[in-house]
């Protein structure tokens, strides 16, 4: 069964026809805009332009009389806004794909383009000025101040003091840091996942449109992870910006990656959204490397804001509202226990007041359905009996109350 909807990207709103449930729970992304009919709806036109794009690149290191090839041939787009996660395990060639891009190291062969320019023809101050970079652990400076941390770009650009400060508090009241408690801080000063966010919001001081992200949550405990991961993925809907993010944690990948391109041995095992590496694993390495339970943990790593129309009807007193940050099986329990279900659909909050968003029941129960029966699909991938991936065992009673 295939539907006609609104997919969400970045803020911009797709008209999209024929297309599968579960590819509505993220944006797909088209390699190439196919024609302005596909976009008809929301802020205007809105077109996906390729921001940084891979041509057969190769890096080969040679040390000690010894040759490694880091990165082998490896060609790919990003588009402008999309978030696209390297992924792969240790030594498959991710940084060095990802430090390429801003120059840290020099491509062997192969073309590297940033907005349509080649980045050898640029100079690297040039280049780097429109690339943000966030390693682990924020990568700050212990002997300045987190204001000064923020401020490091805009200083270099010349700007004022008033304007840089100014810059440094917007940028931390933005990454929930309240600048009157911190901005005076030293790093010593912060905890881990606080030192993550003055990192992220120097990446975003100058507002370059790139910024390039190595694991950047690697050294913050587990909650602390899941909350800056939720909190990235929120703050990345505001600004829109071109992200590419290194991580070897399939949970980080599926949570926030538009795109994900997954690696092994210097080369692209698979390069496409979520729902594809999902129901379309390339190869036996894709499916080990995503692991068993992967269906629902897609479902858990979708939010109910994704699947939220724009057109929201008229709320009655007794509609049901949820909010827009939880997943999709947190919401399916608190619909189950709750008493207001008479209506079509619920509506969706985003925690600034009235509901913003609308989602029916049978929209809903579609999702579920979907993962369960990509579930199914993989766990029993001949026996497959096509009714269970049909809507007709997914009533919304099924997931919600009677
Ligand atoms: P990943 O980020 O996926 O862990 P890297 O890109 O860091 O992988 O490394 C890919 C391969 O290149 C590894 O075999 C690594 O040992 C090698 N490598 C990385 N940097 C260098 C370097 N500066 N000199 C020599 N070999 C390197």
């Amino acid at each position: 069964m295939t539907y006609n909807g609104i997919l969400q990207l970045n803020g911009c709103l797709f008209w999209k026809r024929d297309c599968h449930a579960f590819s509505l729970l993220r944006p797909t992304i088209p390699s190439r805009h196919p024609n302005n009919e596909d976009v008809v709806m929301g802020k205007g036109v809105c077109l996906l332009l390729p921001m940084i794009t891979l041509e057969n690149v190769t890096k080969i290191y040679r040390a000690d009389g010894h040759t490694t090839n880091a990165v082998e041939n490896v060609s790919f787009t990003v588009n402008e806004g999309e978030l696209a996660v390297l992924i792969g395990p240790s030594g498959s060639g991710k940084t060095t794909t990802m430090r390429m891009m801003n120059r840290l190291e020099e491509a062997t062969s192969g073309v590297i383009s940033v907005n349509g320019r080649n980045i050898r023809s640029m100079n690297v101050v040039e280049l780097r000025r429109n690339i943000g970079y966030v390693i682990q652990q924020g990568g700050l400076f212990p002997h300045f101040t987190v204001a000064e941390n923020v401020s490091i770009v805009p200083r270099l650009l010349g700007w004022n003091k008033k304007r840089q400060r100014q810059r440094a508090e917007e940028l931390l009241a933005l990454v929930d840091l309240d600048p009157s408690v911190f901005a005076d801080r030293f790093p010593r000063q912060l905890s881990g996942g606080q030192q993550q966010r003055v990192g992220v919001a120097r990446a975003l001081a100058a507002d370059a449109p790139i910024i390039l992200m190595d694991e950047p949550f690697g050294a913050v405990d587990p909650i602390t992870r899941n909350q800056l991961q939720r909190w990235l993925r929120q703050i990345q809907r505001d600004v829109r910006k071109t992200i590419v993010f290194v991580t070897h944690d399939i949970n980080e990948a599926f949570l926030l990656g538009d795109r994900i391109i997954l690696m092994k041995d210097g080369q692209i095992q698979q390069n496409g959204t979520p729902a594809d590496l999902l129901r379309h694993p390339a190869s036996d390495f894709v499916k080990e490397f995503i692991g068993d339970e992967f269906a629902l943990q897609a479902l858990e790593h979708t939010y109910i804001a994704e699947l939220a129309t724009t057109e929201v009807p008229a709320m009655p007193d007794d509609g049901l509202v949820i909010s827009g940050d939880l997943s999709i099986p947190e919401a399916s329990r608190e619909i189950t226990q709750s008493e207001s279900t008479g209506h079509e659909g619920f509506w969706v909050s985003n925690g600034n007041g009235e509901p913003d968003g609308y989602v029916t029941y049978e929209e809903f129960a579609s999702v579920i359905s979907e993962g369960i029966a990509s579930d199914v699909e993989n766990e029993n991938r001949d026996e497959i009996n096509p009714e269970l991936i049909g809507k007709e065992n997914a009533k919304p009673d099924a997931i919600s109350p009677r």
